[in-house]
């Protein structure tokens, strides 16, 4: 493999001391769920994300997954999001007992498209779930009109966008709750599964505290019907040193970013594709993601030619919600979410980690460019 789409073993050599020594410790003291690492690290994501808290739970999923059940949100309730998305975001919908409801994204951003919310919100609407996809905030401040219009919970889909900023404010920090996975994958990955709730009303920090844990408190007295959505101390102190380097990560990315983008500019195939889009809310952009869009039907021919040619890509994502098997009974057909339908036939991402040099870059854009002069 000339360029991988992503190689965590550097960034592991890097830290690797820091590392070991942090679970070294942990395993000397054998205190394994929660606990003092897993506050610290509550305290630096809440300051981090600029909100008043934070609850560390077992992953991005479940951490939507505890927001939608802290709110009471379940059967017979509707929430709008995105079909544009990983499947967790609707799958935590359904995991409650609600119906996803999906509205189209902006052609240009990818993400949910605050223009057409109003026309899908009924008596059952609940709450709204925007994805900030690929590390670009969605367009918050319409959202937010909407939902104090209508009186809606807002659980932001932070999960690829760990500080972003919309209009000089971190995401997560905006609606009633922000969700955050730390898969190894994300810009901020633990060894493991991990996420978090970044939690915007001081006074439903506890009680999220509580959903985690069993709904228990005091110990063996059951408030709540909450679950097991701990996150291990041992990714907590992992992700605490990790978190040191998440900016200069984070400015990598961007960096690079802006290598392609000139790259390409330069290239033959400028006319070919379609360039990331950066909007002007979005005051900073983490570039979980690179994705660009191949015109004329030949994503799926340059997705092979890439891997044979030894670049990695992969294409997040083929296809939108609405069209999934598991969905078919939400009665959606072809065409009903058509921006989604287009974008998810022309996506394809690229190398972007912050390890990657201008020399890959190179290569990624030189193979792109032979495969699409051919
Ligand atoms: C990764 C991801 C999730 C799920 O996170 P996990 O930690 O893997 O459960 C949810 N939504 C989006 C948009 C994601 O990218």
């Amino acid at each position: 493999m000339k360029v991988p789409l992503l190689d965590l073993k550097s960034q592991y050599q890097d830290i690797k001391e820091e590392v070991l020594a942090e679970v070294s410790e942990l395993c000397d003291s054998q205190m394994f769920i929660l606990g003092a690492k897993v506050e610290k690290l509550e305290e630096e994501i809440a300051e981090y994300c600029q909100t008043p808290g934070s609850v560390g739970v077992s992953s991005g999923s479940d951490a939507l997954i505890i927001a939608l059940m802290a709110e009471n949100v379940g059967v017979g309730d509707e929430v709008i999001t995105t079909p544009f998305t990983f499947f967790a975001t609707a799958g935590a919908i359904c995991r409650v007992g609600a119906t996803p409801v999906f509205v189209d994204i902006d052609p240009k951003t990818f993400n949910i498209n605050p223009e057409l919310i109003e026309e899908k919100i009924t008596n059952k609407t609940k709450a709204i779930m925007p994805v900030h996809l690929f590390g670009q905030p969605c367009d918050m401040n319409p959202i937010m009109e909407i939902a104090n219009k209508y009186n809606l919970v807002v659980i932001e889909d932070a999960c690829q966008a760990i500080g972003t900023e919309y209009k000089g404010r971190r995401v997560g920090s905006i609606g009633d709750y922000g969700a955050f996975s730390f898969f190894p994958s994300k810009n901020l990955g633990c060894f493991g599964d991990g996420g978090i709730v970044s939690v915007r009303d001081e006074e439903k920090i506890q009680r999220m505290k509580i959903f985690r844990n069993h709904g228990m408190d005091p110990k063996y007295y059951h408030k709540y019907i909450g679950g097991n959505f701990r996150i291990d101390a041992l990714q907590a102190a992992i992700l605490s040193i990790k978190l040191r380097h998440l900016d200069d990560w984070s400015a990598q990315r961007s960096v690079n970013a802006e290598e392609y983008n000139q790259l390409f500019a330069n290239s033959k195939i400028a006319d070919k594709i379609t360039l990331p889009y950066k909007a002007d809310y979005t005051t900073r952009h983490i570039y979980n993601q690179y994705s660009i869009l191949v015109k004329n039907g030949k994503r799926d021919e340059l997705k092979d030619y890439l891997w044979a040619n030894g670049v990695g890509c992969d294409v997040y994502y083929p296809v939108p919600l609405h069209m999934q098997e598991c969905f078919a009974d939400l009665g959606y057909k072809v065409g009903d979410l058509p921006v989604s339908e287009q974008v998810a036939k022309e996506i394809i991402s690229i190398p972007i980690y912050p390890e990657t040099t201008t020399e890959q870059r190179e290569i990624v854009v030189k193979t792109i460019e032979d495969f699409l002069l051919k």
